[in-house]
């Protein structure tokens, strides 16, 4: 099978590898690719969010399975456009995709769905919205609709704070994303992600996750994009796991084939759990990014096959086997980030690391340059373990970390904390 992934990420470093480990595939292309997917697979640079250029390329490259990793080209339409090309392809359509790319359809499939969430309202003025926020009070939160990569959520616990977050949203600081604005209720109690491939029909759990989104220990300073993740999650206990299943998952999947707009591909739900019971916080549609380099460190090579049967509709017929594993990955960041940071920094120490299935360094941000690994974004390594418990998968991955010569980085020391 020739396969072609769509990403740059830690996410489809760890994609890539676990493809690799199926005999299956013959020949892997990953566009655009990094300096570490560039060391096992094959790289192709052209335009991953234009759909034709994408179909062109993997007609011309004999390309059997398209697997789709960030949102960008999800929500531009490049799923529908390959599948228009009888192309077999991992990702959900534009259509689907609104579970990411809007909140208020989200919040729409939900109410038609009885699923619990956050009660809410949504605005098209600030006059109305600040009207709102005065009279419901702090804590409260406040989101721009669309797709603001994670900076368009406002958790603020003084009033003042919200309504100058409504101020920059209908002031255009994030374009159209803020031209509607929603309004919820502050959900406390622990968070935590879970990956569930669906077929549009079918549904198939591929791990539970938790991530640290602030940039420093003890959970303090600004938002990343992530700064390490662990599976499982301690939180999803098997009865939390069912609740989600009946009265979130599997309604959601119901609404969406109802409403002519079936969800295929991964979906990513962000819970809130308080007293054993979950609340839909978001869906992402792709995998998380760091939590997919945890998920396909303990799934393997079966990875392939499971989003194969994803893409097939035929979820009913695989199962995932799980071992009783754990993994943590430890994400390593250019000094700065996630404010501005230098680019092209040497790092060191990679080639004397393990490399096997419980110690992986998946490359989110590198590239090579005069044959000399550098950093060339804000996250730039993702350091991977396994183990039979946290605490030695968390302390196989530090050891790695330990042994990186890259005084330009840093990372959190802390990651797993809450599980431990
Ligand atoms: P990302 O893609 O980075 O996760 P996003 O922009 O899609 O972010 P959300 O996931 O909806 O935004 O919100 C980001 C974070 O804000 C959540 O992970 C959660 O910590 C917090 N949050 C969002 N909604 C609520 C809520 N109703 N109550 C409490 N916290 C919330």
């Amino acid at each position: 099978m020739n396969i072609l992934i769509l990403g740059s990420g830690g996410r489809e470093h760890a994609l890539a590898w676990a493809v690799l480990q199926n005999p299956k595939c013959d020949k892997l292309i990953v566009a655009p690719g990094n300096a570490g997917i560039a060391a096992i697979a094959e790289c192709a640079q052209f335009d991953i969010n234009d759909g034709d250029r994408v179909v062109d390329f993997a007609a011309n490259n004999a390309i059997d399975f398209v697997i789709i990793g960030p949102e960008a080209p999800l929500a531009a339409g490049v799923a529908d456009a390959l599948r228009a090309a009888n192309i077999l392809t991992f990702g959900p359509s534009a259509q689907a995709a609104q579970l990411e790319a809007s909140k208020s359809f989200t919040k729409d499939i939900c109410d038609a769905s009885g699923a619990p969430t956050a009660r809410y309202a949504r605005f098209d003025d600030a006059a109305a919205a600040k009207a709102y926020v005065t009279a419901q009070g702090a804590p409260i939160v406040v989101k721009a609709d669309g797709l603001a990569a994670g900076k368009g959520v406002i958790v603020a616990m003084e009033v003042q704070e919200a309504l100058d977050a409504i101020d920059d949203m209908f002031g255009g600081e994030f374009g159209a994303a803020g031209a509607q604005v929603v309004i919820e209720e502050f959900m406390e109690g622990e968070e935590a992600s879970w990956f569930i491939l669906c077929d549009g029909e079918n549904v198939l759990p591929v791990g539970t996750a938790q991530d640290h989104k602030r940039v420093g220990d003890g959970d303090t300073g600004p938002n990343t994009g992530g700064m390490g993740a662990y599976s499982p999650a301690p939180v999803m206990s098997d009865a939390v796991i069912q609740k989600a299943m009946d009265e979130i998952v599997k309604p959601t999947v119901a609404e969406m084939a109802r409403r002519g707009m079936p969800y295929q591909g991964v979906l990513y739900a962000g819970f809130m759990i308080k007293d054993g019971q979950p609340r839909l916080v978001e869906y992402n549609c792709r995998f998380g990014d760091p939590e997919c380099q945890v998920l396909m460190l303990r799934l393997g090579a079966q990875a392939l096959d499971l989003l194969q049967a994803c893409a097939e509709g035929r979820l009913d017929t695989v199962q995932a086997n799980w071992a009783d594993d754990h993994a943590i990955t430890v994400v390593m960041a250019a000094k700065g980030y996630p404010g501005p940071y230098a680019k092209g920094t040497e790092i060191k120490g990679l080639a004397d690391l393990p490399e096997d299935s419980a110690n992986m360094v998946f490359h989110a941000g590198t590239a090579k340059k005069d044959g000399v690994l550098v950093a060339n974004g804000g996250r730039v390594l993702n350091v991977t373990a396994r183990g039979d418990t946290l605490a030695q998968a968390r302390a196989r991955a530090y050891a790695m970390v330990d042994q990186i010569d890259w005084p330009e980085g840093f990372n959190r020391k802390d990651i797993g904390w809450r599980a431990l």
